[in-house]
């Protein structure tokens, strides 16, 4: 063993002893950021995503300011650093929420409950959770004593749920430190990014069909109204949908089609109701025809469009038909398409034109980072010298915090195999779970900043 071995395993140990001493610190402060109900709200001066956003963004603040320096970027972002040096490590996390509508929790979200060796409430993984980590992290990197030779900011937004705009403001203000993480996803790593494209098409509303309600999801329940016909022996082509009928006035009435939703990045495990409801009705809608056409159901891979492609890092393009909306005399159809990142947007876009004559409401080029960095390498290294397994980059569909920038990867903080419900009623983050956050970032703060 040689001599930095032997201190690397020293300070190992010494991390550890700390994550235990500063573990309680680290749920009371998760805690009081779960008691924010950070949900994005009206605008106001000095408040671009609300009161609470902006109180969440006050609270940090007023925690960190006195170890820390610190600045407030206008309650789109504050940062905070251990010194005044120009910073070489940034780490990004977020302190707003997804809202509560409609979930039926087991203790109110924003009262923080621990239970069962977790902390549950809104946030607690996603992102506060793994906020409190790093921010304890810092402190025990301060507590250790070792010189640091980099200096680190900690950059807390406040929108990443709604566009990421506050990243914006931010870098109208200032710029990413080269090395970047947002521990606002899995490990070990992830590194690329799928490119996104959400399109739209109008159609004539030959009848009224309505379905879906967030675009980047398979749509659960899809609906249409329509003269009286006796549709039923097409229901039965689609055994994992769930069709009912009313009868309506007029001699009219309302298919409802029911299926399983699923995430836009893996619609393979959604069963879509809106392109099952839009084959039955091709018989008797024109529209229905020629959207069932380009969006079979079953299909998520744009064979019918004839964007279908992949490539080995990234994987097969996915395709998902999201939302119909009939308003006067047109409906509007929205899709999700995530595209490998081996294609640019342009070159599906063509396709999509010509074949659907729509337009693109939304685009956004594939993300992917260079593996073979030395700041790559460092986290993977720090990965599996704290769990003991093999690290490595994985590719994604969905977007993380860090899409928009240059060289940022995800570095945590979901484990694998593990369902903390983000987004969903009882979200947590198990107390184990945030002790292992703490040592793998103080680690990693470590050994990017304070060793050679
Ligand atoms: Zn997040």
């Amino acid at each position: 063993m040689t001599a930095s071995m032997r201190m690397r395993g020293n300070m190992h140990t010494r991390v550890e002893e700390l994550a235990d001493e500063y573990l309680d610190s680290a749920v009371i402060l998760l805690s009081e950021l779960i008691s924010v109900p950070s949900v994005m709200g009206e605008a106001s001066e000095g408040k671009p995503y609300g009161e609470a956003c902006a109180a969440v963004l006050e609270f940090a603040e007023q925690e960190l300011s006195q170890e820390f320096k610190v600045r407030n970027y206008d309650n789109h972002v504050i940062t905070a650093q251990f010194d005044d040096r120009e910073p070489e490590l940034g780490i990004l996390c977020h302190l707003d929420v997804v809202p509560v509508d409609g979930q039926v929790w087991t203790t109110p979200p924003f009262e923080p409950d621990i239970r069962d060796g977790r902390v549950y409430g809104r946030g607690a993984i996603d992102d506060k959770g793994p906020a409190a980590a790093v921010i304890t992290a810092m402190r025990i990197v301060r507590e250790t004593g070792l010189p640091l030779k980099k200096n680190v900011r900690l950059i807390l937004g406040s929108n990443e749920e709604n566009g990421s705009a506050d990243i914006a403001y931010y870098l109208t203000r200032d710029k990413f430190p080269p090395m970047l993480f947002t521990p606002d996803g899995n490990f070990p790593i992830i590194s690329a990014e799928k490119g996104m494209i959400r399109y739209a098409v109008d159609m004539p509303a030959d009848i009224e069909i309505n379905g879906g309600s967030v675009v980047n999801a398979v749509p659960e329940r899809a609906e249409a109204v329509l003269p009286c016909t006796d549709l039923s022996a097409e229901f039965a082509r689609f055994p994992g949908i769930d069709f009912s009928v009313e009868n309506l006035e007029n001699n009219t009435m309302r298919i409802i089609a029911r299926g399983t939703g699923a995430h836009a990045s893996t619609p393979e495990q959604g069963k879509n109701a809106l392109t099952a409801l839009l084959s039955v009705l091709s018989g008797v809608s024109e529209t229905a025809r020629f959207m069932s056409q380009a969006f079979p159901y079953g299909e998520t891979d744009g064979a019918s469009l004839g964007i279908r492609c992949s490539d080995p890092k990234s994987g097969g393009l996915t395709c998902v038909l999201s939302i119909a909306k009939t308003e006067g005399g047109s409906i509007r159809f929205l899709s999700d398409i995530r595209f490998p990142l081996d294609k640019r947007s342009c070159d599906i876009l063509t396709i999509l034109d010509q074949r659907l004559h729509g337009r693109d409401v939304f685009v956004s080029e594939p993300h992917s980072v260079d593996e073979d960095s030395d700041f790559i390498r460092t986290l993977l290294d720090v990965y599996e010298d704290v769990t003991g397994e093999k690290g490595e980059c994985l590719a994604i569909g969905g977007g993380t915090y860090v899409h928009d920038t240059e060289g940022g990867v995800a570095f945590g903080a979901e484990w694998q195999g593990s369902d903390n419900h983000m987004h969903g009623a009882d979200e947590f983050i198990g107390i184990e779970e945030l002790r292992k956050d703490i040592i793998m970032y103080a680690e990693t703060i470590i050994r990017l900043c304070c060793e050679e």
